[in-house]
């Protein structure tokens, strides 16, 4: 471990920009040592590293901190933070490049980790590692554990954190957390035998099951526009509203993780997770507090209000598809059979839509259709609202077609929030056309929102569960589609491929919903 020196303290300024007012409002977190477990592998070059260093750059991050890198690859403490930086000079913004004071001070505090995850030795020289932090990096006993490692192994390692005495229960000075990557489970059993074992432990409050998505600053919005407004809530309900369509599609294929998806899937991968959770965001009732858990209470409610479909019913209320050769932004792409690491049989959707129902009072009879999938038109992820149509009409030629409203909230690429409603088109005649009032992040507050790992790691560093999935939300979401899974599992579909890549998905999403929004 490097010699301790003179800390540099961060302290953003305030730079006269009224836009930006209040977005600096988070506090320096305490002090900590954060450990990555699977520090060599893909996510903690382009999305950890970068993160961690931004919120130390952005003083959100103690000045006291460490970070542990632990994986099989052979580093030593010295070429492990050479690697960092190369790492941070590929995958960080332009202006958040290391260099520098801040990056020198926070290159000392980096250190590596080289051992399987099975060795047990090794969790005790974490243990004596962590110490030596606490000691002479300031850490103050806090620790947060990051398992970005294959899923197959959590359970391993949580096992050997219990047995060297680093976790929670008997480390009792400070606080320790443990943040779990997706996917938790890869189906209701595997879930429960997980969750089994990280209740063996960790309490629930300290642990945080990531999803990524809710850390992206509109999906933090659905809340604040729905419940810091007054104009929505009256009309979010079944009086109001005809439907409501969830979709995340992406243009992006399998790219290198075709042996996971095709043990995967979209209903995996992306409905029982990311999918479910802007449902329950969007359908909740207003909690009772902005606390965690006052929140997380009412998305439970809502998981808990739609009724799992029986096998007889999958196949009225869903559809699945597979891409096949097609083209995307005019080049041509291979099918998904084709692609590496995946089964040239293979019956794994990469295309997924499903219709539930909340069975509550608020929103009897309003169908939630919700879509993803793989080498679509269009990466766009969103939410639409439809109003019901007019009662009665009175304006438009007799050839106008009077389009229902409809609330979207853009999640990617655009950020932001657009109502579509129905205006006159200026002349003589009463002709009606659909006009836009659109909202962007970007525009609207003079910088583009932090990624969604920023935010997430900086608030479980400081205690805060809201934006982590507790485990009655996942084994919820789990029951949900097991009968989905279990059917598509249990049945091939003849036919696959369905949809070409770069086009709207197979023609049985159409049949099941034919008002999906263009991709
Ligand atoms: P990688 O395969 O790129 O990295 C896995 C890491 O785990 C490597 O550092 C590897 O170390 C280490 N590792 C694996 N097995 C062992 C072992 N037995 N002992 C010690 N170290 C081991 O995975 P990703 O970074 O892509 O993903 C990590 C997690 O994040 C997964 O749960 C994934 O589902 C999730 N995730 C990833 C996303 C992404 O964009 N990459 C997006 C969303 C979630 P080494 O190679 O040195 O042995």
């Amino acid at each position: 471990m490097a010699k301790a020196s003179a800390t540099v303290t961060v302290n953003p300024q305030h730079d006269g920009n009224t836009l930006r007012d209040g977005l600096h409002r988070d506090r320096v977190t305490d002090p900590c040592s954060i450990v990555f477990f699977g520090a060599s592998g893909d996510l903690f070059k382009r999305m950890l590293l970068p993160a961690v260093y931004a919120l130390r750059l952005n003083g959100t991050l103690s000045n006291d901190f460490a970070l542990v890198g632990y994986s099989r690859s052979n580093y030593t403490d010295e070429s492990f933070r050479e690697y960092c930086k190369q790492q941070l000079d590929e995958f960080a913004p332009a202006d958040q490049k290391p260099k520098g004071a801040i990056w020198d001070d926070f290159a000392r505090r980096i250190s590596y980790m080289s051992a399987d995850f099975d060795d047990v030795k090794c969790y005790e020289a974490l243990k004596k590692r962590l110490d030596e932090n606490d000691a002479q990096l300031g850490t103050a006993h806090n620790r947060l554990f990051y398992l970005s490692t294959p899923p197959s192994v959590f359970p391993e390692i949580i096992k050997h954190i219990k047995a060297a005495g680093i976790d929670p229960r008997t480390h009792v000075k400070g606080w320790t957390r443990i943040v779990v990557e997706k996917p938790f489970g890869t189906d209701l059993l595997s879930a429960r035998a997980l969750q089994q074992t990280v209740e063996r432990a960790f309490d629930e409050r300290s642990v945080y099951r990531i999803d990524h998505y809710l850390g992206k600053e509109p999906v933090q919005d659905i809340m604040a526009l729905r419940f810091a407004n007054t104009i929505f809530e009256p009309v979010w309900n079944r009086n109001y509203v005809q439907s409501v369509q969830i979709t995340a599609a992406e243009q992006l294929g399998v790219e290198l993780r075709g042996g996971y998806y095709d043990n995967a899937g979209a209903l995996r991968d992306m409905i029982q997770n990311h999918v479910m959770n802007l449902l329950a965001l969007v359908a909740m009732e207003p909690p009772a507090s902005s606390d965690a858990d006052a929140i997380r209470n009412e998305k439970f409610k809502v998981l808990s209000a739609i009724a799992p479909p029986t096998h007889e019913d999958v196949a009225s209320m869903s559809a699945r598809g597979q891409y096949g050769p097609g083209s995307i932004d005019g080049k041509p792409a291979i099918g998904y059979r084709a692609e590496q690491d995946v089964d040239p049989a293979s019956n794994t959707e990469t295309f997924a839509a499903v219709r539930l129902h909340v069975d509550s009072w608020r929103w009897a009879g309003v169908p939630f259709y919700l879509r993803s999938g793989k080498r679509l038109a269009r990466k766009v992820s969103e939410i639409a609202v439809t109003f019901k149509p007019i009662p009665h009409r009175l304006y438009g030629e007799s050839t106008d077609t009077i389009e229902p409203n409809v609330l979207v909230i853009k999640i990617q690429p655009e950020e932001g929030v657009t109502m579509r409603f129905e205006a006159k088109v200026p002349g003589p005649k009463s002709h009606i056309r659909s006009v836009f009032m659109d909202f962007n992040y970007g525009s609207g507050f003079g910088v583009q929102s932090p990624p969604a790992y920023e935010r997430l790691i900086g608030d479980a560093i400081r205690g805060d569960q809201t934006l982590f999935t507790r485990w009655d939300a996942v084994e919820r979401a789990w029951e949900i589609v097991t009968p989905i899974l279990d059917v598509w599992e249990h049945t091939k579909d003849f036919t696959f491929p369905n949809y070409p890549a770069g086009g709207q998905g197979p023609e049985s999403a159409a049949k099941l919903f034919p008002e999906w929004r263009a991709l």
